[in-house]
């Protein structure tokens, strides 16, 4: 169940997207197996493949792939050390496995800002500061507590785990300097190893961003606000390769209380721009670095969440550990395949259903249907 957080400071928008993704048509209340919680909400990652497989095989059950949303608040200025809700956040942000940083650049005089004077370049400087400090709150503390134990000499490990001990702690001293130099975990460029090192500790600022900046209607639909072009570029001066979406909580906000799907694509062709959520939710999910394949048929179309770079075996036991133990093979359609061939036996017969063993890749967007011994 993956995870998504939108961060921020108060009233930058984050519980207005956070509403209107949940009232979204992707929203986890068209399928009956989900719930929604008041501040997690499940949506739908909205895929065309998924769509036509499911128009193709017309099958019982629907299950796309999913991302969970979650609103944190409680980050304000001085929240590492305690101001605000303080750390009431940080159990939740921990927790998750990418962030939504939500950017107000939108100047309403009814709706106060926290710090004054709207300023988005301010802002982001002061989340990126106090997500960095709590991060190295809590290395400098796991740095102490294992000072103490490796000076207290062999634990009677093998000489081995010792040696592998140590090295893990000298890394955790180059994190802790990496921090302090003002920069985040995510963006250092670090051996496997210290990756492994890295994934035990679910630091915040390891967790992949994307920024999203919220307009006034108006720019919006405009595409033009003074601010966009700082934010991009103050992105690309400290977090290069993250990813910007400019959206409106205003404009969403509009879009959700609409019921029909008529009265929406109305809406949006008056505006002259469409929703930006679906594309919100898909980057979201492209962040945390993971693709899906699908099986299909008529009893089910289904999306299975992977990481990148996962073999067939493993994927296979995405859906059950016996598939994955009793493997024997992979039969693959390329979804262009099927699309353009409109049937099963059609791609067969062009020859284009492939048998994949167990060093198969599995690719985004295959269709697979395994074989595996019981
Ligand atoms: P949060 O504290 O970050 O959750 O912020 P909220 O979502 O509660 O928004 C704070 C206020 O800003 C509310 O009164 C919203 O109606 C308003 N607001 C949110 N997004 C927009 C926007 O895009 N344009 C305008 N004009 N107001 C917005």
């Amino acid at each position: 169940n993956l995870k998504v957080g939108v961060v921020g400071l108060p009233n930058v928008g984050k519980s207005t997207f956070f509403n209107a993704i949940t009232n979204s048509a992707a929203s986890a209340e068209n399928y009956p197996f989900c719930t929604i919680d008041p501040e997690e909400s499940r949506v739908a990652v909205p895929d065309t493949r998924f769509d036509w497989l499911c128009q193709h095989y017309k099958p019982a059950s629907k299950v796309p792939a999913f991302l969970t949303v979650i609103d944190i608040a409680g980050l304000v200025k001085g929240a590492a050390s305690g101001a605000g809700l303080g750390n009431a956040f940080l159990s939740h942000i921990r927790a998750v496995d990418g962030i939504f940083h939500m950017v107000r650049a939108f100047s309403e005089e009814d709706v106060i800002h926290v710090e004054g004077e709207l300023d988005p370049i301010r802002d982001m400087e002061i989340i990126h500061e106090e997500l960095r400090l709590k991060d190295i709150e809590f290395l400098t503390k796991q740095i102490d507590t294992n000072a103490r134990t490796l000076n207290r000499g062999s634990s009677g490990a093998g000489a081995l785990a010792e040696k592998q001990k140590k090295e893990e702690f000298a890394f955790w001293k180059v994190a802790l300097e990496f921090l302090e130099s003002g920069k985040d975990i995510r963006k250092g460029n670090w051996s496997n190893k210290e990756i492994e090192y890295l994934n035990s500790l679910h630091l915040i600022t390891a967790k992949p961003v994307t920024y999203l900046v919220n307009l006034s209607e108006k720019d919006y639909c405009r595409k033009k606000n003074k601010w966009l072009p700082k934010i991009k570029a103050w992105i690309d001066e400290h977090n290069p390769g993250d990813i910007l979406i400019p959206f409106s909580g205003a404009y969403e906000n509009q879009m959700a209380a609409l019921s029909s799907s008529e009265d929406k694509a109305a809406y949006a062709k008056e505006s002259g721009v469409p929703s930006i959520l679906p594309k919100i939710i898909v980057a979201g999910y492209q962040a945390l670095q993971l693709i899906y394949y699908f099986t299909g048929g008529p009893d089910e179309v289904r999306a299975w969440t992977l990481r990148k770079n996962t073999k067939a075996p493993q994927a296979a036991g995405v859906i059950h550990t016996d598939f994955e133990r009793g493997f024997i093979m992979a039969e693959v359609m390329k979804y262009t395949d099927l699309k353009e061939l409109e049937s099963d036996a059609a791609v067969k017969a062009a020859g284009k259903y492939q048998q994949k063993g167990k060093e198969y890749v599995v690719e985004d967007g295959d269709i697979i249907f395994f074989k595996f011994n019981t």
